[in-house]
């Protein structure tokens, strides 16, 4: 055992009896050639880096073998031994970043991600469909603005159970090729799903017995755009072009102060399509007050205001009758208000809600949301922003899958300790418990 000059410990290797064939497993004394290896071993008590130094001893056996002889604890052409290997994964199950763990045992980042790769795929590859009847189906985004992937959940057990590429049509089939190459179409009771994406369709193609039902959070979103949104404009547009008209006349008193009410209306409409569609009871004071104004000075936006509380009743119901009278109560509404304000949108959202009828007033029978779905989206987007990146998506995917290994049992816990996944299989020391 020596010290290197930068603190490092390094051990020496001799070689304590023949070496062993890897064909015929025979011991062989004829050696063929030696290679010197060196490789990474886990730290013994501190941080300091360990080095094995050892000869790679090639056999030139009777059997006709000339292969290099196998060792128990390092892998061929790796770098690490086994142990080392066990001792990466046991940082970054703590949620420490790559960087972190790359530093702080002195390695570098592939080395660190491919071997949490190795273990990751292991666990995470492979999925079971047992026992899932609820899914949840949406996109995220992967890069900003472009380059989406579609993420699936069951919903029961808050499992991602596949990632994918894009999100179109082609993109998703892989996912319910799976399930049926798994025997496991027919078992899938109900899929959440944006409205407007292609996945509604997609589901009623491929997933005979299961309804596919809208969830809340992605009609709110529709109607904050399509509606509150379209709304607002109008109304901005109108006060501008008073504004226009009153800077025109000769400034006195009187027209000073309608300058003023007119601007203060304008600046109320600053994100009044969020205080509009929010819960009541989820305001604050301020926002309360902006509320109030919002309702007193715009007609549009009064007879606007009860319609997201109404759709939030939809949701609210357990069974289809009263879902659909709720939905016919929001129609009527929305229709209402086209007609007494001349606003186009409402009418097409109202006529938009009509043809998705199925899909929403079966949404609370089934009680399931994109809820989860949204919050493992938030979550991926951090992972994102740790570079862990599009570089590699397979890797991406199986990251995604080890942060929402669902409410079973932890998959880790199945590995024993001190084990190494290695890309060979699975190594566990020969003397438990003492590696
Ligand atoms: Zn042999």
């Amino acid at each position: 055992m020596k010290r290197g000059a930068d603190g490092s410990i390094h051990i020496y290797l001799e070689p304590v009896c023949e070496a062993v064939c890897p064909a015929c497993g025979k011991r062989c004394s004829s050696i063929h050639e030696s290679t010197r290896r060196i490789v990474r071993d886990a730290p013994l008590m501190t941080r300091e880096r360990v080095y094995v130094h050892f000869e790679a001893r090639r056999v030139q056996c009777s059997c006709g073998c000339h292969r290099t002889e196998r060792l128990p604890w390092v892998s061929q052409r790796s770098r690490l031994t086994n142990l080392m290997i066990a001792n990466i994964p046991s940082l970054l199950r703590l949620r420490v970043s790559i960087n972190d763990a790359a530093a702080h045992d002195r390695l570098g980042w592939d080395t660190v991600k491919a071997c949490d790769k190795v273990l990751l795929k292991s666990l995470f590859q492979k999925v079971d469909f047992t026992g899932v009847k609820h899914l949840a189906i949406d996109e995220f985004a992967v890069h900003k603005g472009h380059r989406y992937a579609t993420v699936v959940m069951d919903l029961d057990t808050r499992r991602i159970l596949w990632v994918g590429k894009g999100k179109s049509r082609r993109d998703v089939e892989p996912f319910f090729e799976l399930l049926r190459q798994h025997h496991a179409s027919g078992q899938i009771q109900s899929a959440s799903c944006d409205m407007n994406a292609a996945y509604p369709r997609m589901v009623k193609d491929h997933l005979k017995g299961a309804v596919a039902v809208y969830d809340l959070f992605h009609v709110m979103a529709n109607f904050i755009k399509e509606v509150l949104t379209e709304a607002k404009t109008v109304i901005r547009e109108q006060i501008r072009k008073e504004l226009r008209k009153n800077s025109k006349i000769r400034e006195n008193e009187e027209t000073r102060e309608s300058r003023a009410g007119l601007v203060r209306k304008l600046s109320d409409l600053k994100s009044a399509e969020w205080v509009l569609a929010r819960r009541p009871d989820d305001l604050q004071v301020d926002r309360q007050e902006q509320l109030n104004r919002l309702k007193a000075d715009n007609e549009l936006l009064a007879s606007l205001y009860p319609i997201a509380d109404l759709i939030r009743r939809i949701w609210c119901c357990r069974s289809e009758v009263p879902a659909r009278e709720e939905l016919q109560k929001t129609k009527n509404l929305l229709e209402a208000a086209a007609e007494k304000h001349d606003f186009s949108p409402a009418r097409r959202f109202a006529k938009m809600l009509g043809r998705r009828a199925e899909g929403i007033v079966n949404a609370g029978k089934f009680k399931r949301g994109t809820g989860p779905l949204e919050r493992a989206n938030n979550a991926i987007k951090v992972l994102r922003r740790m570079a862990y990146g599009f570089r590699d998506f397979e890797y991406f995917v199986l990251k995604i899958k080890s942060i929402f290994p669902g409410r079973n049992p932890s998959p880790w816990r199945s590995l024993p300790d001190y084990a190494a996944v290695l890309k060979s299989g699975l190594w566990v020391p020969a003397f438990p418990g003492i590696p």
